[in-house]
């Protein structure tokens, strides 16, 4: 370690070694030559110290070498002389130690410019390395630079891997070695390197070649690199292979533009929705029937092609089959009412298929507007209760005329036996009593057996065939709801739907329940044809244990007075052109099913029909 670095009092001491060298040599030269003048070495001595032990440890020495000069100059006589050699022994000593710390402080300064260079170097190296890394690993992307004149100066690993040049091929090579050949013909590269120029940046997509002559479609960004005082040091270009992701453009281009195609022409009307209920596309089908263009609706909730409940619940729907997965519409399809963008609205087919893609789920839907069929099948209907009706009168004929002759016999038997007896009795004789009990005995025999073909036939007529499967009630309902409430809206009548999903599922036939809530939802409009208020609500709850209970209720008019005690009966109507048989085959259908069906007025006017079904929530589970 140089003397200059080392501690105060090692520096004092080498200081006061150079002083006592000198006081050695001084006693030597006042042996040797008598004394000659002391102070000359002692200034040497500090100027040593100083120099190689620094201002302070100097500074620190000079007064013994002054002490010492003193005493030396005691040899010989004591005057003026020396008083002169003493003071300029101590400017010389302050001359020295001043100059040697001005000195070391530039010998300070210098050393803490050095290694902060050094330190900035090494910086600088570790950027430049991590750089290197950096853009040698930009995969996909070739970077180098050229020089003004457009010859390459740097060239990265990732050139090398895109253009299949290696560093030592290309360095010092016009960069136009890289375009196609008809490029270099018009002028390109040096276009490409004159705009980017004049605007700072160029960038394009064009054609590149590699070495081993294939071109492939590039995404270029050409910048201009400008010295400090503006004169053009170079360029950096960036190139990067895009043939691969053109290619899938396209190909997702042409997949977009078959779908497009395929929705226009689908007869069916589709919409698409996301995970929110936005409407993603909406099929020229779907335009005509809803009255809605695609641009109208594009980002737009599909609760608008709704009409309530439906609109307000539909975010719910979409939330509660993201949340638990349970598929109540998808890829099950449902008949549900639609609204067209004049507010009517139209009884539809709707079935969902989900897509899910990466990131989030699509869903489109497929609608088939049912008017039409609904139509067909509403005419259908009403020919089929024509027929039905035709044949009840004809099966009744056929009854009566079989019940006549199956009750003549009988009958005419008692009746025989009965005037017998009276003509017996006209002239009583006790040996006529045996015959008279026999032929009591016969007239009981014959009227009991009236009694059985009776009871046969009310078992005959009794006996529905009912094939039960288990169903969702709330399904059901709305089914049946849409065929009930054909025409009704147009009539001013507003369904209103209250659907415990607890009350769910139920044992029954299918056809005949919904025949049940058709008869009940019709009788409860036409009673509503002349109400101010009208308004029709089908409520399902849970019953009684095993059962559910729905209610079908209306604000008409209430039940008539006098037929209410037979409401349930065979032809008791109010109605010109009434059967009066539907609330009867609905007692018949309820009853069958093992529920009870009873009519009560509803609170602020208005009646109310009830009925219960069999629950099949204890089978299901049963089974599970
Ligand atoms: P129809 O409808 O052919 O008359 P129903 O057996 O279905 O036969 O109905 C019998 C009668 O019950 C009707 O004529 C009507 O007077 C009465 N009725 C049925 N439903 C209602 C109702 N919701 N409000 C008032 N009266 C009703």
């Amino acid at each position: 370690m140089p003397l200059t670095e080392r501690s105060l009092p090692a520096r004092v001491l080498a200081a006061l070694a150079f002083v006592a060298a000198a006081a050695l040599a001084q006693s030597m030269l006042n042996v040797w030559i008598g004394g000659p003048a002391a102070f000359p070495l002692f200034t040497l001595a500090i100027m040593a110290a100083a120099i190689f032990a620094g201002p302070r440890a100097a500074a620190i020495a000079a007064l013994p070498a002054l002490l010492l000069g003193i005493y030396f100059s005691g040899f010989r006589e004591w005057g003026a002389v020396a008083f002169v050699e003493a003071g300029l022994f101590l400017l010389a000593a302050a001359g020295t130690i001043l100059l040697a710390r001005a000195a070391h402080n530039v010998r300070g300064h210098l050393r803490e410019c050095e290694e902060n260079a050094a330190r900035r170097a090494a910086e600088a190296d570790v950027l430049a390395e991590e750089l290197g890394l950096l853009i040698d690993g930009a995969e996909g992307h070739a970077i180098y630079l050229l020089d003004p004149q457009g010859r390459v100066t740097i060239w990265n690993t990732g050139a090398e891997r895109l253009m299949g040049w290696c560093e030592e091929d290309v360095i010092g090579v016009e960069a136009s070695a890289f375009y196609p050949r008809d490029a270099v013909a018009a002028g390109k590269p040096a276009d490409d390197l004159a705009h980017a120029a004049r605007d700072g940046r160029f960038d394009t997509e064009d054609w590149r070649v590699r070495k081993d002559g294939s071109e492939f479609l590039a995404d270029v960004s050409i910048t201009a690199l400008r010295h400090p005082d503006g004169s053009l040091r170079g360029f950096a270009k960036v190139v990067s292979d895009i043939t691969g992701r053109r290619a899938s453009e396209e190909a997702l281009r042409s997949q977009e533009s078959h779908l497009r195609s395929i929705l226009s022409t689908v007869p069916d009307a589709m919409v698409v929705i996301d995970d929110q209920g936005l409407i993603l596309s909406f099929s020229a089908a779907a335009e005509q029937l809803f009255g809605f263009s695609e641009a109208e609706l594009l980002g737009a909730n599909v609760s608008r092609l709704m009409p309530s409940p439906d609109r307000e619940r539909h975010d719910n729907y979409i939330r509660r089959y993201l949340e638990t997965g349970e598929k109540r519409i998808i890829g099950i399809g449902r008949v549900v009412f639609a609204q067209r963008k004049d507010g009517s609205t139209f009884p539809m087919e709707l079935s969902i298929g989900e897509a899910t893609g990466e990131a989030h789920p699509l869903f489109t839907g497929f609608i088939r507007d049912l008017t039409e069929r609904q139509k067909t099948e509403a005419q259908l209907e009403s020919l089929q209760s024509e027929l039905v009706h035709v044949a009840r009168v004809s099966a009744m004929g056929t009854m009566a005329s079989t019940l006549a002759h199956e009750l003549n016999q009988p009958l005419t038997a008692v009746a025989n036996y009965v005037e017998a007896i009276r003509d017996m009795l006209a002239r009583p004789d006790p040996d006529d009593l045996p015959m008279i009990r026999d032929a009591l005995d016969d007239t009981a025999k014959e009227a009991l057996r009236a009694g059985h073909i009776v009871r046969r036939l009310r078992d005959f007529v009794a006996r529905g065939e009912v094939e039960k499967t288990i169903e969702k009630l709330p399904l059901l309902i709305n089914e049946a709801a849409v065929l009930g409430l054909m025409g009704a809206r147009e009539k001013g009548i507003e369904p209103h739907f209250d659907l415990d999903p607890y009350a769910s599922p139920v044992l029954v036939d299918k056809i005949q329940i919904q025949q049940v809530l058709i008869n009940l939802i019709r009788n409860a409009c036409e009673a509503m044809a002349a109400s101010p208020v009208r308004k029709l609500s089908v409520t399902s709850r849970p019953d009684a244990r095993g059962f559910v209970r729905v209610i079908v209720a209306d604000t008409g008019p209430g039940v008539d007075a006098r037929i209410a005690e037979q409401l349930f009966t065979a032809f008791t109507s109010t109605k010109s052109e009434g059967m009066g048989l539907g609330l009867s085959i609905c007692r018949t259908i309820v009853e069958a099913h093992g529920g009870r069906i009873w009519m009560e007025p509803r609170a602020g006017g208005g009646t109310e029909f009830h009925f219960t079904l069999v629950s099949a929530k204890a089978e299901e589970t049963d089974d599970g």
